[in-house]
Order: structure tokens, then sequence, then C-alpha cells
């Protein structure tokens, strides 16, 4: 026996695979695999499944730590959903979340939804929509050189645009900075249709007839949605269906035998325990990854070590309906950068689904910090729940405190697709050629949201379901 390692287990591969980590994409991966018959645990070192999935009750609320929603962008999803046996659980955004505003000026402006919409918003100036019949005629940036989103968006569409339509929507999806993040990999849609059509406006019209063809949704189209007991239900089935998941188990270290099979030391209440299998899934954090890939996969530890994760924190706050003066008719608002606002959005929760608020209140879903504002979104709890606070007085005519706030912090939220960042997910996958059977899945590639991350799984369980099938010779 190894010293200090306890129940040292040396026998063949007891089991197929191990997955580390329990959040959307390791479990379900873990589904995927199990559902192909093969033997499947998850290691996680938190105390629930679901990673930054959570769903919290609260004097009769229902409120989401983390993700508040999901998009329907790929039919795989609703397969998941059905697999996993909550189909019937399954809650549609209600339709007047359609509605989406935009901080202009100091005040919430709903996005024009319309050609008519979009002539009359104060959003754009009358310059700044006429510039748009340009778009098709500005020349396609060569293939090979990588952009920042925020130049791509100035070249193509103009300086507003970039203020108060993508700034806010790269801000609400990455916490990100617009100089940093890269096209092709944080937008690879949007690059396909410039490098595909030349232009983004004739790219949309022809890119929906192509998409209809495969079934598939665009974003911005596509419907949000969550689950009667909030976005937890999915995660909470796939582990049930997994069966073998097990929680405060932190992996320290990974290694191979001679077989070329895997042994994995975790923590676990206090102990040092090893588990010991034909293949290894790490679905865990980018730097957490690099540090347990350090000894089988080096270069692709370097390249995981440069991906960054900026904090987000989230003040949930509970008001009283007559207390809040605007309707709050819509999913929630974006706050341009340039509008100098504590938040960078906030969503009507309690608007987008029912349920979520008990009768004659509303729920706010604020979030904090990102690229933008990280000091902030480290701020402690009396300066935040004052900043979050004067900004519902300010936008959403807040007349009374709220009834009661919760805070959560994400010191490490979301993982930035930023400038390089396919060089180095290409190094993460020169590992996975060099070292058979060991596996990186999780958001910081392919995607960062839960229907990326279930995209991902779904590719990851069905090649390493085949790798495993197949015959040793053919290896
Ligand atoms: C605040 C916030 C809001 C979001 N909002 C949305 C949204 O509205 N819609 C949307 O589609 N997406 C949203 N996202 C993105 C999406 O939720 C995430 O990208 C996705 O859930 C990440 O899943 P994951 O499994 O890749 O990683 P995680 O959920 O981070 O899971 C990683 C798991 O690894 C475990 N782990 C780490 N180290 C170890 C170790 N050494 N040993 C064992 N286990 C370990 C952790 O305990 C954790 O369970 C949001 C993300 C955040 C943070």
């Amino acid at each position: 026996m190894t010293p200090g390692i306890k129940n040292m287990d040396t026998s063949p591969a007891a089991l197929d695979v191990i997955v580390v980590g329990a959040g959307v994409s390791g479990l379900a991966t873990a589904f995927g695999l199990a559902r192909r018959g093969l033997r499947v645990e998850v290691l996680d070192a938190a105390a629930k499944p679901g990673g930054v999935i959570g769903t919290v009750r609260r004097d009769g609320a229902l409120y989401e730590t983390g993700p508040n929603s999901a998009l329907d962008t790929t039919p795989l999803i609703g397969e998941l959903i059905e697999a996993a046996g909550v189909a019937s659980e399954r809650l549609p955004a209600s339709e007047i979340a359609s509605t989406r505003f935009v901080v202009k000026d100091g005040r919430p402006v709903a996005l024009p939804m319309s050609p008519g919409a979009f002539l009359a918003t104060p959003l754009f100036s009358p310059l700044a929509k006429a510039r748009l019949a340009l778009e098709p005629f500005i020349r396609r940036q060569p293939a090979d050189e990588e952009e920042a989103i925020a130049h791509f968006v100035k070249r193509r569409l103009g300086r507003e645009f970039l203020d108060y339509a993508i700034e806010p929507f790269v801000a609400g999806i990455y916490a990100g900075d617009p100089d940093r993040l890269s096209v092709p990999a944080a937008f690879p849609k949007l690059h396909a249709l410039e490098q595909r059509y030349g232009s983004l406006i004739v790219g949309a019209i022809l890119g929906a007839r192509e998409r209809r063809k495969r079934a598939e949704t665009a974003k911005n189209t596509a419907k949000s949605f969550s689950f009667r007991g909030g976005m937890q239900v999915l995660t909470d089935a796939l582990a049930r269906g997994v069966g073998r998941v097990t929680q405060g188990a932190k992996v320290v270290s990974l290694s191979r035998l001679a077989d070329g099979s895997f042994v994995v030391v975790h923590d676990r209440d206090g102990e040092t325990l090893t588990r010991h299998a034909r293949a290894v899934v790490l679905s865990v954090p980018a730097p957490e990854a690099a540090r347990l890939a350090y000894p089988l996969a080096p270069e692709a530890t370097r390249a995981l070590q440069e991906i960054q994760y900026p904090p987000v924190t989230i003040v949930v706050s509970a008001y009283r309906r007559e207390d809040v003066t605007h309707d709050l008719g819509g999913f929630g608002f974006l706050a341009p950068r340039v509008e100098g606002r504590a938040v960078l959005g906030t969503l009507f929760s309690s608007s987008m689904f029912e349920g979520r608020a008990p009768e004659g209140q509303v729920l706010l879903t604020n979030f904090v910090g990102g690229r933008r504002n990280p000091g902030l979104a480290s701020a402690e709890d009396g300066e935040l729940l004052e900043k979050v606070a004067a900004e519902h007085r300010a936008l959403l005519g807040a007349r009374a405190p709220a009834l009661w706030n919760e805070i959560t912090r994400w010191p490490r939220a979301i993982p930035q697709y930023e400038m390089g960042h396919l060089g180095r997910i290409a190094r993460v996958a020169e590992a996975e050629k060099a070292v058979p059977g060991l596996r990186f899945c999780a958001n910081y590639r392919g995607g960062v949201s839960v229907g990326d991350c279930i995209a991902n799984a779904h590719a990851t369980a069905e090649s390493l379901g085949a790798w495993l099938r197949a015959p040793v010779v053919a290896r």
C-alpha cells in the first residue's frame, strides 16, 4: 500500500470512467456514459451536485445562486431532459420575458423586436441606424486574423452598437471585457457568419434557413426555460440517473499505470482514498484541471492556467410589489459600461418564471462585478447592498427597502474566451491525443452556457464511449 493513502485500489480498473466534477458538464457526460452501459463514478468536491447551478427557497420565494435559465438551442437539451425524467418539470419563460431592457441615459429602454420598433427606438441615433446599411459592404477580416469583439463590432456595425447592444450582452453572458474577448473563440457563429457570407445581416437571413434544416435555433431566437423547482432540478436528476456521484470528494492527484489506466486520488472526510478507472474526464474549472493534469500533460496545464475567471456576485432582492414603480414587464435590464451603473444587469426573476415570489412580492436578481468592476464584486455586504438598492431606486423606482436580500459570491465565475483562447484549447486537445482516455469537458471549452455544456458533454460521452468500446488493438 502507498504510504498515507488508504484503500489503494490496484486491481484491474473497476470503473470504466471517473468524471471529476459534478457541474452540468460532468454530470451530463457521466449520464451519457452510464446510458451507454459503462461503469461511471463522479467525484465532486462540493457538498451538493450541480457546480454553479443551485436553487434556494426562502420565505415563499425560489431563487437561483447561479444560472437562472437556459436557452433551448439544440434538440440535445430536450433529449437529455427527457432521458433524465424531468420533462414534465420544465417551465418555459413567460411571454413578457421576450421584452429585454437596456439602460440608456439612466432609464431602462426596451430592445426593439421588429424593424418598425428598431427605426423608432431611442437606443440608437439616426446616424447609427443609417450606418447599418453599409454593413453588407464592409470587407471581411482575413480568416486567420483573430479579432476582439469590440473591434469587430465597431468595424462592422459602429460604436453605438458596441456600447448599447454588444457590450452589455457580453457583460451579461461572460461578465467579460469586449476589448479582450476573441470573436472566433467566444462568438464562433458571428465569426462564421462574416467568413461565410461577408456580412452579418445577409448571413443572419440566409443562416436562419440553414438552422431550420438542422433543427437548431439561434441564441437570439431560442426560448428560455427553467424548471418548476429551479435549475437544480436538472442537475439533481442527472446525479440520480448516474447513481454513483460522491460529494465532498476533492480530487488531489491523477496518475497513470503502465497499462494506461488511471489512478485518481481524492480526499474525503479527512481520509485519502483512491479510485482506479480506464478513463478520466476532467470537468472542473481550468485552474483545477491544470493542477490535476500537470503530471500527465504539462503543455495543457500551461494553456489552462492562462484562462481567466473574473468574479461575479449575485444579489437577490425581494420587494413588496407596490414598493417598485416599474412594471417589471420583461426579462430584466442590462446596463452598458458607458452608463456607469453599479450592476451589470438585473433579472426580473418573478416576471420570467411563475412561482418565483409569493403573492404580492417581486424578486430581482442582480449581477455585480465581472471584468468591468471586479472590486465591487468583493465589496463588503453593506456597501454592496447599498449600491444595488440605489440602482433599484434610480432605475426601477423602488420606494422602500427590500424585504430581504441574499448574496452569493463567485470569486471565479465564468471563464473568459479571450484573445489566443483557441490556441490554448488546441493544446488541451493535443493532450487528449497524447494521453488516451483523458478528456477535458467543462465550460472553458465549446461555450459557457448551460446548453453549450450539455452539447459538449454529449460529444464527450459519445467519443469516449466509442473509444472504450473499441477493441484494444484498434487504439
Ligand atoms: C453566476 C453565473 C450565472 C450564470 N448564468 C447563466 C445563465 O443564466 N444561463 C446559462 O446558460 N449559463 C449561465 N451561466 C454559465 C453556466 O451556468 C456555467 O458555464 C455551467 O453551469 C458550468 O458548468 P461546468 O460543469 O462546466 O462547471 P461548474 O459548474 O463550475 O462545475 C465544476 C465542478 O467541479 C468541482 N470541482 C472543482 N475542483 C474539484 C476537485 N479538485 N475535485 C472534485 N471536484 C472538483 C466543483 O465542486 C464543481 O461542482 C452562469 C454562470 C455563473 C457563474
